[in-house]
């Protein structure tokens, strides 16, 4: 049976892109959208708003309601909606996908207790490439990275403002944290000039920024006579919007509790 969503935040880039992968998958249906109250999406066809055609569902700006009348509730909005749409979760047991990022304590602490009441899926990256590819860093890194340099690089489009990457960050953390270092004090930010000999305690990243790439990333473990390279290449954003959708239909499936992308691929 068709997955009826309730995306929140629709007339954001991601509302938007989950509007546009909702309508093409057959396993789930829009069963409604929401947005800000007084904000130009209210109102509006969600598929129209989408670029994806009309889909005859209106955006709202009652997320209580919307959420009612949904089997899962997929949320990338901003913090300021987090306990509201967390406490409307609770109240009708429906399974939450939240994407929404920089989240205070008020607000994380809203998810745990919706977490003691229906299947709450948290992750700060949903595409589910990355999340297999920090598995297998973490492996990558318990079998062979006390033995081996490590360096971390990333390539983005030419408008992303931070580097490195968050992805390449934890990626960082992740190595760091299996090899028990400190990523503050082992973190090398490019090279330049005469640098010396390397040290084996470090985590080295480099950093591309260049036309339209989506995201790249690549993990190298390097030893004598042989290198291990972990890539991952984001093609699409749609990444991110398949993955959360993927993620509700999986949660839908799980008893109450806070899972993380990696419970839902099984590494
Ligand atoms: P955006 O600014 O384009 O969209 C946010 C939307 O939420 C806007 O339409 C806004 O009007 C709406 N909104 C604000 N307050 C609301 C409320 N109280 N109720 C309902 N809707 C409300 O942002 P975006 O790029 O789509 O990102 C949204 C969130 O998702 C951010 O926190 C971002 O960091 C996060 N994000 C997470 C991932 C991931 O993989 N986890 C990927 C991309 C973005």
């Amino acid at each position: 049976m068709s997955l009826g969503i309730a995306v929140i935040g629709a007339g954001g880039r991601m509302g938007r892109m989950l509007i546009d992968v909702i309508q093409r998958d057959p396993g789930v249906h829009l069963a409604a959208a929401v947005d800000r109250g007084g904000g130009a999406a209210v109102g509006r066809d969600a598929g129209e708003l989408a670029g994806a055609g009309a889909c005859g569902v209106p955006v709202g700006d009652d997320s209580a309601a919307a959420i009612a009348a949904a089997d899962a509730v997929i949320d990338f909005s901003l913090p300021e909606a987090t306990a509201k749409v967390a406490g409307a979760c609770a109240d009708a047991g429906r399974p939450l996908v939240l994407g929404t990022t920089g989240l205070g304590d008020a607000e994380q602490e809203a998810v745990r207790r919706l977490a003691g009441h229906a299947p709450v899926m948290q992750a700060a990256n949903y595409s589910t490439g990355v999340t297999l590819l920090t598995a297998l860093v973490e492996q990558a890194a318990r079998a062979i990275g006390a033995h081996s340099d490590v360096e971390i690089l990333e390539a983005h489009h030419r408008n992303k403002v931070d580097a490195p990457s968050g992805t390449a960050l934890r990626l960082g953390e992740t190595v760091a944290g299996v090899l028990g270092r400190d990523l503050a004090q082992s973190a090398v930010y490019g090279r330049e000039g005469h640098t010396g000999a390397r040290d084996r305690e470090t985590i080295g990243f480099e950093t591309v920024r260049a036309g339209d790439i989506v995201g790249e990333h690549t993990v190298l473990f390097a030893g004598d006579g042989e290198r291990v390279e972990l890539t991952h290449k984001a093609s699409s954003r749609t990444t991110f919007a398949a993955g959360a959708v993927r993620a509700a239909q999986w949660a839908a499936e799980q008893p109450p509790g806070l899972y993380d992308m990696r419970d839902m691929i099984g590494v």
